[in-house]
């Protein structure tokens, strides 16, 4: 034992469960991750690294330049928490009430830990630097929005840059990848229709936005049916509807409000101009206003072919070819799509599902955990994508 480089990274494994347990224990919401940020930037200044702090509020970047010339590669990690109350009786279990790990940000910040901690000793053998990017706020809160505004991607300019989350859809020792689409732009739409309230009994007397909403609600769910490719993705889901007080009361307005998903700038555009098309149509059709927002959210996660072909490459020379799967985009979000925005680069999956050790809820569930074997296979994709990416050599 611990001659190769996977045995080196297997050894770590008890200090990367202690990491990662640490955090879980003490989940912070967006925005608010200083404790996290504090053990983070401690860490790497203890291997050595260039550490900035409050980066984007509490964000972390850590640097470290190589001995020798070349590239510069970035891998990042998100570390805030969600408001949710942890079911899971573990020791590890959340000590903070209604505040919960349950997305795997945990296993993230953990898993970047050990790839610092694994490069912090090798530093003669590097050509090229590395960037590690710790930020806040992925939960809805564009983190990494504000950390590219930031400038993380510049001193040293960042070249290519990858992220992983962990997926319970997905076997652990798995990862999947998605080839150029992998998530979805997350828009909001609010649309207010207005009327004039009324006694439920004199209807002719007022304008229902009741009646109005029911025949909206159907309209809108005929736009991705009748006007997207049906090759293409698109989804509109309404969550929220609200109006009225009373059984005999024909309400003033009537609030709509939901989400508008696609994977590329063109039909976001589409689904944005026929849903205000719809809205203020039928709005005018009952002789009633509309005020209609289209809230713009993370763009489409959009990986580059070749960093996709890249990760395969690398991480199958370790796992197998078997081992690495090509998977259809989702149409949920995440904002690692501003890096790829600026810097080419690939968002790829780590499987941590293990049906023997119960590890089967899905993500933003109160049951939610992993296999914590994901954290040295994490530690080891990663250092096999560097690897690959500076030509390094250390992988053979
Ligand atoms: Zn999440
Ligand atoms: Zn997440």
């Amino acid at each position: 034992m611990g001659n190769t480089v996977p045995e080196k990274i297997f050894e770590m494994k008890d200090w990367l469960v202690e990491v990662r347990r640490t955090i879980h224990m003490h989940p912070e919401l967006m925005y608010e991750e200083e404790k996290t940020a504090q053990l983070v930037s401690e860490c790497l200044e203890k291997f050595g690294l260039e550490v900035r702090k409050g980066v984007a509020k509490t964000g972390v970047v850590g640097l470290l330049r190589g001995a020798r010339e070349g590239k510069t590669i970035a891998i990042r990690a998100d570390m805030d928490a969600l408001p949710v109350e942890e079911a899971n009786q573990v020791p590890y279990a959340s000590k903070i009430k209604g505040k919960m790990h349950a997305c795997g940000h945990d296993a993230h910040t953990a898993i970047l830990l050990g790839v610092a901690k694994f490069f912090s000793s090798r530093r003669d053998q590097l050509h090229g630097n590395i960037k590690w990017i710790f930020q806040p706020a992925e939960e809805g809160g564009a983190g990494g929005k504000l950390m590219t505004e930031e400038e993380v991607l510049e001193n040293p300019t960042v070249d290519a840059i990858f992220g992983a989350h962990v997926f319970p859809d997905l076997s652990i020792g798995k990862i999947g990848i998605h080839e150029r689409e992998g998530l979805a732009a997350t828009d909001r739409i609010i649309i207010k229709l207005i009327g004039k309230g009324g006694h439920g009994a004199y209807p002719h007397l007022s304008r229902d936005p009741i009646l109005a909403a029911g025949h909206l609600i159907t309209q809108i769910h005929s736009i991705v049916s009748r006007n997207i490719n049906p090759l293409d993705s698109a989804v509109i889901s309404l969550g929220k509807i609200s109006g009225g007080t009373a059984f005999n009361i024909i309400p003033d307005a009537v609030e709509i409000i939901g989400t508008v998903r696609s994977l590329t700038p063109q039909i976001r555009e589409q689904l944005k101009e026929k849903l205000e098309q719809i809205s203020q149509g039928v709005a005018r059709s009952f002789g009633l206003d509309c005020q209609f927002v289209f809230d713009y959210g993370y763009p489409a996660l959009v990986n580059d072919p070749q960093m996709s072909h890249l990760v395969a490459s690398a991480c199958g020379k370790g796992i197998g070819k078997e081992n690495v799967e090509f998977i259809r985009p989702s149409m949920g979000g995440e904002d690692f799509a501003y890096y790829l925005e600026k810097v080419p680069g690939s968002f790829f999956r780590l499987g941590c599902r293990n049906e023997k050790k119960g590890m089967i809820h899905p993500f933003h569930n109160s049951h939610f955990d992993l296999d914590e074997d994901v954290l040295p296979f994490g530690v080891e994709m990663f250092v096999r994508i560097i690897d690959e990416f500076l030509a390094l050599g250390m992988m053979k």
